[in-house]
């Protein structure tokens, strides 16, 4: 079966892990842009990230027999000390072919680079009316919920008033809640939120966030398939690019069929991002 991990951050994965990934199924991914924040973020590093993976990233997968394709945004965890000049260059990459998406995007109370919430919401805002201008999909980061993620966390702060802000902000830029990933769902409670709110929802099969490939197995079977997206969101930090083909062996195990797996882990993300693989 062909498989399409919806959510991943592509400069992390080495060739090896390419090929791995390739070998056991993988036919796509969706990159973001999210800079190495401890390392400071300006508007070069943003744009030399987003040409990296339109350029160098997209290659490396054409030859591993993959495709690569990529969101752009800037999210509350890593913002450009100059955002503005950014902005006024962000929606001419917005064009470019392999650009499906804008995201991720959204509040994070832990960022270190912004840590002014309604800065945060503007920074929010101004993205989701972009996306509203140029009708593309949208994926919303959400922050950890420290009662369920296993992560030392300084900041204290209840994820449900970020979930209940980025909702009301979707709905008063005027998207629609399907065309909108709430990501990062790491608990049954916030999955079931997204799905009431009309959004899509993404979860997330990564170690540090304590959710492996069983327990996202068991919560897709739950939720799925109707608007669910499965990804690893791969990075710098604790993960497993392998998460999506694991779930969808832990999926077999349980004896899911095959077509609710195939929904959830091809044709919801070739929809959600109009994908041509
Ligand atoms: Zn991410």
């Amino acid at each position: 079966m062909d498989l399409i991990d919806a959510h991943l951050h592509a400069e992390s994965l080495s060739w090896a892990n390419l090929r791995e990934m390739s070998m056991n199924g993988i036919r796509a991914a969706v990159s973001f842009t999210v800079s190495p924040w401890r390392a400071g973020a300006d508007t070069n590093t943003q744009i030399a990230l987003i040409n990296r993976l339109l350029r160098h990233e997209t290659w490396r997968w054409e030859e591993n027999n993959m495709q690569l394709f990529v969101g752009i945004g800037v999210i509350a965890v890593s913002v450009p000390r100059d955002v503005e000049k950014f902005f006024l260059q962000m929606e001419k990459f917005l064009k470019e072919p392999k650009v499906v998406a804008i995201g991720e995007i959204g509040f994070d109370p832990r960022s270190q680079t912004c840590k002014d919430l309604k800065k945060q919401e503007e920074i929010l805002k101004i993205q989701l009316k972009m996306a509203k201008a140029r009708n593309l999909p949208v994926v919303v980061h959400t922050p950890p919920d420290l009662g369920q993620v296993k992560l030392d966390v300084k900041e204290k702060y209840h994820k449900r008033d970020f979930m209940e802000r980025s909702v009301q902000l979707i709905q008063d830029a005027g998207l629609s809640p399907e065309t909108v990933v709430l990501d990062h769902l790491d608990s049954e409670e916030w999955i079931r939120f997204a799905l009431d709110h009309g959004c899509t929802a993404g979860i997330t099969i990564q170690e540090w966030r304590d959710i492996g490939p069983d327990k996202a197995a068991n919560w897709a079977d739950e939720f799925g398939p109707e608007r669910i997206l499965l990804n690893t969101d791969t990075s710098t930090l604790p993960s497993d690019h392998l998460g999506v083909p694991k779930a969808v062996f832990e999926m077999r195990k349980r004896k899911v069929s095959e077509m609710k797996i195939k929904k959830m882990v091809y044709e919801n993300p070739v929809d959600f991002y109009r994908l041509s693989p």
